[in-house]
Parts: structure tokens; sequence; C-alpha cells
């Protein structure tokens, strides 16, 4: 069976291998596929395209975009985005400005707790790409302040700690928009990070079907028997395509390995011929948002 990895992460954004390895490393792992979908930026698209035609390996346009959602994490894929569409670029800028106001808020939070890091020392530690948790977390492990990636989170930077700030982030349906603009087909990442029972999650995926949703994701590392089997009815009750990937982050996401996950995930290729046929027949999911 060919397989392929619909969800993959760059130093473009929080991984730690460039677009070049993570094609590359698919190529070793003997995949047909992969999209990559690092977040709020196309900017390791080409890269990843054109490393992709020299080595035979399927590359798909993708990007990950993060919105608000109150009780969760809210995570939009779009796959085959045109990552030169300039108004899409435009709009990305505000975002990663947005994000970039974010750090350095943190920073200082870390300083207010009597802990000595600054700016200049998580701009390194990024390799020049887009600065995020992940390597303020790997300066604090420098530093001996935490032992590794999961205590910096559990005692400073994630969501109810000391050390935690709030993204500014846009309206599921801004994002559903934004992405439809950019020819981008919008898919569901990760619902169990909404937090939101069977009955909720079944009217906020109405909520954004409405929208032009196009998918949802069903194949994921954390997603149990039960999980899996609740996306695929909401799939089928809604007319949705099914995609699945490993959210493969590099050393910044351990145990997690490109294609398999935690070692048993398998995405069959068929997934993204469906995927095609849809995005094929034009932007049939397109509506105008008011
Ligand atoms: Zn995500
Ligand atoms: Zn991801």
């Amino acid at each position: 069976m060919r397989l392929i990895d619909l969800h993959t992460h760059s130093t473009a954004s929080d991984g730690s291998f460039s677009p070049e390895e993570v094609v590359k490393l698919s190529k070793k792992k003997g995949l047909s596929a992969i999209a990559l979908t690092d977040h709020d930026t196309v900017a390791g698209n080409k890269e990843a395209i054109t490393t992709g035609e020299k080595l035979g390996i399927e590359v798909i346009s993708g990007i990950e975009v993060s919105a608000y959602f109150e009780k969760g994490t809210l995570h939009i894929l779009g796959y085959f985005v045109d990552y030169e569409d300039k108004n899409f670029l435009k709009r990305l800028c505000v975002l990663q400005e947005a994000r970039a106001e974010r750090n350095p808020k943190i920073i200082k939070k870390l300083q207010g707790l009597g802990i000595h890091i600054d700016y200049e020392e998580v701009v390194a530690a990024s390799g020049g790409g887009q600065i995020g948790r992940p390597h303020i977390a790997q300066v604090l492990i420098k530093k001996g302040i935490v032992n590794s990636l999961e205590e910096a989170f559990e005692k400073y930077l994630k969501k109810g700690r000391p050390a935690y700030v709030e993204k500014e982030r846009i309206t599921p349906e801004q994002c559903l928009e934004m992405l439809i603009e950019a020819n981008a087909l919008p898919v569901l990442a990760h619902p169990y990070t909404l937090h939101l029972d069977e009955q909720g999650l079944r009217r906020f995926v109405k909520r954004l079907k409405d929208c032009g949703l196009m998918g949802i994701e069903v194949y994921y590392p954390d997603h149990s028997p039960p999980q899996i089997k609740n996306y695929l009815e909401l799939a089928r009750d809604f007319d949705l395509a099914i995609t699945g990937g490993s959210d493969f982050h590099g050393k910044n996401k351990k145990g997690v390995e490109l294609g398999t996950g935690y070692g048993d995930l398998r995405i069959p290729y068929s997934l993204l011929e469906k995927l095609k046929k849809i995005h094929y027949r034009g932007k049939p999911w397109r509506v105008e948002i008011h």
C-alpha cells in the first residue's frame, strides 16, 4: 500500500528539520506523498516542492492556521494552498506580527519569575525560522532550568501556567475565508484538541461546514479508536473528506515519527486521491462570508 503523511512541520515554523530535510526523510521512510503544513506560514513550501520534484516524492502545498476557540485549540489545515498569493501572504504577515509580539511577552513573564533569559538567546535557538514556545523551552533546557520540553510546557509555558500569554487569533470563519480565498481546501485538524463532547463537536463541525470546511483529520497519533469512529461518522454525515497525518515536528515533538506517528499510523494514498478530486473540481465549497 502506498502511504502518505498530510501533516508535517519544518523549521519554517516550529519543526526541527528544514523543509528539504523533511522531504528527504519522507523518501527514506518510503512515503509516496507528504504535505508541509507549517503554522501560519507557507514559507517552506517552495523548498519542499522543489526537493520533492528532485527526489520523486509528491509534495502537496499546505499550511496549518490557528484560529480562536475558547474551549480548546483550533487548527485548520489548508491543502493545495496557493503559496504565492499576495493577498494571502499579506494576511499571514499580520498573523505573524501577532505571534512575534507574543514571544517577548512570554520572555518578560519568565524574567518576572526570576529566570534569566533574553530574546536573543531564543532567536539563536530558532535557527532563523519562526520563533515559538519550543525555542523558549530549548533555552530553558540549555540553562538547566528544566530537563525537558515537556517540563518547560508543564511548568511555565502551557495554558494556565505562569508564563503563558494568550495569542491574538482570528475567528474560525475568518480562517476558513482566508484559506478558501487562497484556493486552499480547508480541513479541521486533530478535532480532539477542541475538547468538545460529541454533540458539541457535531454542532461546531456544522458551523464550520456552513463556512466552507471540506474535510476532517481523522487519522492522527493521539486519536483513540472511539474518537476515530466518531470522526468517521462526522465525515460521512457532513460529506467531509477524510485526511490523516503525524503532526511531525522532528526533535520538537519526541516520539512522533514522520508517517507512522507513535508507530502504528498508516495513511493510505487513496485519501489524497479523493482530496485531489474535490480540489480539481474547482471551488465548490466556496461560500460568501458577510
Ligand atoms: Zn495543530
Ligand atoms: Zn500541526
